[in-house]
């Protein structure tokens, strides 16, 4: 019974911060990603959750450990997608509610809707009763990170990939976006196709400045570079990476496919990142 599950924390870790808490805090929502595979538990449904567990960490810059945009409110961007089905949903620019990625399934299965941003996307998760941020001073914690300014809450998405026991795929991301950012910036982590993308041949999750992966449409081309170029999962995913470099941009992803293969190449200091498969392998990183 082939699963293969693989994490990411972001691509803004940089060398001169070592991330020891962080990576222990990754160790243990592997494992219960892998006990949720192991049970027979749904790509989707493992996804959600473990994406849904790094938001609340406080430790990445998504959720809790979210930055402020340059008027120091809080603005996140998440998405979701079940390769089996297609299904895709995604907030955008949300303020006020702990788990966009929550939101963002929520928008997959109660809307005839893709993407809802801003304002909308606050009144979808009041009236579907997701949960509130009570005061916002009190509860984000911006997590450290080092780029784009060394020293400064950067960048550090989280996202989720799953193959499960039915040979379903799922991808989850799930940001804060950029220190400092404009208000109303939106990234590529809502961006179905650049930031996340899941179908028949692999999941993938990105993470790094946004504007290139969203101009190299990144997570959809890994799976396109599949499909048509006939290229393994690493080839595709190595090449995505490389063309985000080409640009100047800097980043990386993670991604399965239906195989049960996975690839975690970035293009940046360090990736925050875990993965386990069935054949008994489990790894948490932050360079190399
Ligand atoms: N990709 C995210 C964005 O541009 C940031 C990140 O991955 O760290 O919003």
């Amino acid at each position: 019974m082939i699963w293969a599950l693989a994490l990411h924390g972001g691509a803004g870790a940089i060398a001169a911060h070592l991330y020891r808490q962080e990576e222990e805090h990754m160790r243990g929502v592997l494992e219960r990603g892998v006990a949720m595979l192991a049970r027979g538990e749904s790509a989707l449904d493992v996804v959600t959750e473990m994406a849904a567990e790094l938001e609340a960490c406080g430790l990445h810059v998504a959720g809790k450990g979210a930055a402020p945009n340059a008027e120091g409110s809080v603005e996140l961007d998440a998405s979701i997608m079940d390769g089996q089905t297609r299904a895709a949903g995604a907030v955008a620019a949300l303020s006020g509610f702990v788990s966009p990625v929550r939101v963002a399934r929520g928008v997959m299965e109660k809307t005839a809707h893709v993407l809802i941003a801003g304002a909308g996307a606050a009144r979808f998760a009041e009236i579907n009763c997701f949960e509130r941020v009570e005061d916002p001073s009190l509860y984000y914690t911006p997590a450290k990170s080092g780029l784009p300014g060394p020293g400064t809450p950067g960048s550090g998405t989280i996202g989720a990939v799953a193959r499960d026991m039915a040979g379903r795929l799922a991808a989850a991301t799930s940001t804060g976006g950029l220190h400092g950012k404009l208000p109303g910036r939106v990234g590529d982590t809502p961006i179905i196709g650049a930031g996340c993308w899941a179908d028949q041949r692999a999941a993938v999750s990105c993470t790094g400045l946004g504007e290139y992966f969203m101009r190299v449409n990144a997570a959809a081309d890994v799976c396109a570079r599949i499909a048509y170029a006939g290229q393994s999962l690493a080839e595709a995913a190595g090449a995505v990476i490389e063309d985000v470099r080409g640009l100047g941009g800097y980043g990386g992803l993670i991604a399965v496919d239906a195989a049960g293969n996975v690839a975690t190449p970035f293009a940046s200091q360090g990736m925050k990142r875990a993965w386990a498969t069935s054949a008994g392998v489990r790894e948490v990183k932050s360079f190399g």
